[in-house]
């Protein structure tokens, strides 16, 4: 089999009165980048990357530099064609736009590999071990109002947490880090009250913080049972991760703005994170999440990949999980304890949830697997037409 042709297609959706922000900045679109790979069988896959910035970088690494180079290849050979594309570009790449290109590729031949073979993904990494993912609902992001009066924000906030919970869900991910300490102390107690107790919490602070503050927003977490602070400083800040793993009872992820093994093996080996949280559109595809894995795995580090992005990148996600060991085994495994979850982002999100020409399946808030040949998915081109930009 050989590779014919690859199409990059950059897609946005702008979101209107829709739109939210985090601790960082405010998402006025919804944007990623597909791509096509083709061969001469007619079997073809579809990958994803470019969707934490602007995508177009990405289409142009994939368009002017990695594409020509895996024309006439064959995409069964995608642990060679990934060594051959990060070494060829390693002087300039490593991180960011470079991996997030090789990303897209990758997860588009493990497709294609799928297909060819006609077996799902998830068995092409070890097999089936879960057909359901346990999901948590990632929302109460600032909708604007939070900014200029918290007090008069708190009502809709809690409504929005508690209608998660009434739609079954048992685990929420919730946004801190854009308003002082104390007025985002008053976000989470709000919800927390919302919600009750026995619904799992978690935070992520998009990297708001110095240690000294991340400390300080740790002890208020404790107290609101918060199972684990996302992204507490920022991701070039080992030693600020460090001090704040060591100073609060709370799990520490991080992450999500990683590239490689690589890099994931300084937080790991440096002690930084309790949870490694590889978004596999960006890191570099399902052939380093497996790397990524195992580095986490035999440091007693458990993962979560992140998920931002279209319905390629749910699929990659699921059907990696499908296949991840529990760590540690126990014969009774439990969400998020040592049964790994996936993150099912609440906002409006039309290239999650119209792209494919099939949904995914959410059985008592757990996500079907999918077990088609492949990534088990396909895209409906006249959605992709209306949401493609370039
Ligand atoms: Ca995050």
């Amino acid at each position: 089999m050989k590779i014919t042709e690859i199409t990059t297609y950059i897609l946005k959706v702008p979101l209107g009165e829709k739109r939210f922000y985090s601790s960082q900045c405010a998402f006025p679109e919804r944007n990623s980048m597909l791509v096509k790979v083709e061969t001469d069988e007619g079997i073809y896959g579809w990958g994803e990357g470019g969707q934490y910035g602007p995508a177009e970088p990405v289409k142009c690494v994939i368009d002017q530099i990695l594409a020509p180079m895996l024309i006439g290849q064959d995409p069964l050979d995608k642990g060679i064609l990934w060594d051959q594309m990060y070494q060829s570009t390693r002087d300039y790449g490593q991180k960011g736009t470079y991996i997030e290109a090789i990303s897209a590729l990758d997860i588009a031949l493990w497709d294609i590999c799928g297909k060819a073979l006609n077996v799902p993904v998830y068995r092409l990494m070890g097999g089936k071990k879960r057909s359901h993912v346990a999901s948590y609902a990632t929302g109460c992001y600032y909708r604007g109002e939070d900014v200029l009066d918290i007090d008069t924000a708190l009502p809709a906030l809690q409504k929005e947490a508690a209608s998660y919970v009434e739609a079954g869900f048992e685990m929420l991910k919730i946004k801190v880090g854009l308003l002082s300490v104390e007025d985002d102390a008053k976000r989470v107690r709000a919800i927390r009250q919302a919600v009750g107790d026995d619904v799992k919490i978690f935070c992520d602070c998009n990297h708001a913080y110095n240690a000294y503050t991340a400390i300080r927003m740790a002890e208020h977490l404790e107290e609101a049972k918060i199972l684990f602070m996302e992204e507490p400083v920022t991701p070039e800040d080992f030693d600020g991760y460090r001090r704040v793993r060591n100073a609060t009872r709370i799990a520490i992820a991080g992450g999500e703005c990683e590239y490689t093994a690589f890099g994931f093996q300084k937080y790991i080996a440096g002690g930084c994170i309790d949870i490694a949280q590889p978004d596999i559109c960006v890191s570099g595809g399902l052939t380093e999440f497996q790397r990524i894995l195992a580095v986490a795995n035999t440091s007693g580090v458990n993962v979560i990949p992140h998920v931002w992005g279209s319905g390629v990148a749910l699929a990659a996600a699921l059907s990696a999980i499908a296949a991840m060991p529990l760590y540690p085994h126990t014969a009774n495994p439990v969400p998020f304890q040592n049964e790994p979850v996936i993150e099912y982002d609440r906002n409006f999100n039309p290239l999650r949830d119209e792209l494919l020409t099939e949904n995914f399946e959410l059985v008592d808030r757990k996500v079907k697997v999918p077990d088609g040949a492949g990534l088990g998915i396909d895209i409906n081109m006249d959605v992709l037409k209306k949401y493609c930009v370039q």
